[in-house]
């Protein structure tokens, strides 16, 4: 048996992992596209923050214990670029060669996660704007921080933007989040918003409801954040927080049945972009001022 994973964080790490405890002479090969394997992603705007200084700790397992531990095949820095399922071979693509080559599979997990949304507004590819997902990502915003960030605009009042403010604040930056909807965590219900909106301020971080960045541009102080609403915010740090997408393209060229997120533009609920499902429009109705 040869087993193939694509992705080798949470959901790729524990099914080779798994599948090393159910077979030990399986052949099993993990193909990450980045440099990490296993991290902690829920540590990133706490390593952000200075709460978890140490940078190791944020790493559950490296490639190399991973090798010596379970046997695996941990291919780091190479991306699976397309599936044959007639021939069962994935074409693999080195990153730092540029070799690419076909692995063969006898079964193949699929495990890519999801990418943050970048909306495509004026500004979004300036260098101080940043998503968060990889260690690469915290590495860069942290490397902001320490370079003396005094204002940060946090697009998106989500898990990710809030736990990033809460690290903003706690390291002196002055930070607002900008919100679309009428309040923080969008899935929740006000009564439970509420009160963490009013901790949030109690703590420093200024939230803007109801608005959200439609362009951002660079000045000789760092950058202005230009809101619909028509107010300007001054930064020197920009992350945008407004939910993720499926990495479902090797998935669908492949043939396979997907969902209903499935490259509609469905976002985790708390940005830029508008959920289209009914069940969310009626949530909206629902929810008292
Ligand atoms: C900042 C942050 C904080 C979070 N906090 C929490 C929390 O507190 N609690 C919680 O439950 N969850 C939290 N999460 C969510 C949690 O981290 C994710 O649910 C989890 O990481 C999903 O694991 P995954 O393996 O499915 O996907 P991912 O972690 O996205 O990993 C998929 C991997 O696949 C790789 N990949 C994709 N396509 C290819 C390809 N074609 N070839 C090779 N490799 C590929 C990617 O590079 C990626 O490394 C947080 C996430 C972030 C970013």
């Amino acid at each position: 048996m040869k087993l193939v994973i694509v992705g080798g964080v949470a959901g790729g790490a524990s099914a080779a992992a798994r599948a090393r405890r159910l077979s030990e002479d399986a052949e099993i090969v993990v193909i990450e596209r980045g440099p990490d394997v296993s991290f902690a992603n829920c540590g990133l705007p706490y390593h952000v923050g200075n709460v978890i200084p140490d940078r190791e700790k944020l790493l559950v397992t490296t490639p190399g214990r991973l090798r010596e531990r379970f046997g695996l095949d941990v291919r780091t820095m190479s991306e699976v670029e397309a599936i044959d399922r007639q021939r069962k071979v994935v074409r693999v693509r080195d990153i730092a060669t540029g070799r690419v080559y076909d692995e063969g599979y006898d079964k193949l997990i699929l495990a890519p996660g999801a990418a943050p949304v970048r909306p495509p507004i004026p500004g979004i590819d300036l260098p101080n704007v940043f998503t968060l997902r990889t260690l690469t990502d915290a590495d860069r915003i942290k490397a902001a921080v320490d370079a003396g960030v005094r204002e940060a605009v946090i697009v998106g009042a989500g898990f990710i933007g809030l736990e990033v403010a809460e690290n903003l604040v706690h390291r002196g930056v002055a930070t607002t989040v900008v919100q679309l909807d009428r309040q923080i965590r969008t899935p929740f219900d006000a009564e439970m918003t509420t009160p963490l909106a009013a901790c949030l301020r109690e703590n420093g971080v200024r939230l803007v409801f109801r608005d959200t960045a439609e362009g951002i541009r660079a000045t000789p102080g760092g950058m202005e954040v230009q809101l619909r609403s028509g107010a300007v915010l001054p930064a020197q740090l920009v992350v945008v927080g407004v939910g993720v997408r499926p990495e479902n393209r090797l998935a669908v060229e492949a043939g396979l049945e997907t969902g209903r997120a499935a490259g509609c533009g469905w976002t985790t609920g708390c940005g830029l972009l508008t959920p289209t499902s009914s069940r969310s429009a009626t949530r909206s109705r629902r929810r008292t001022p």
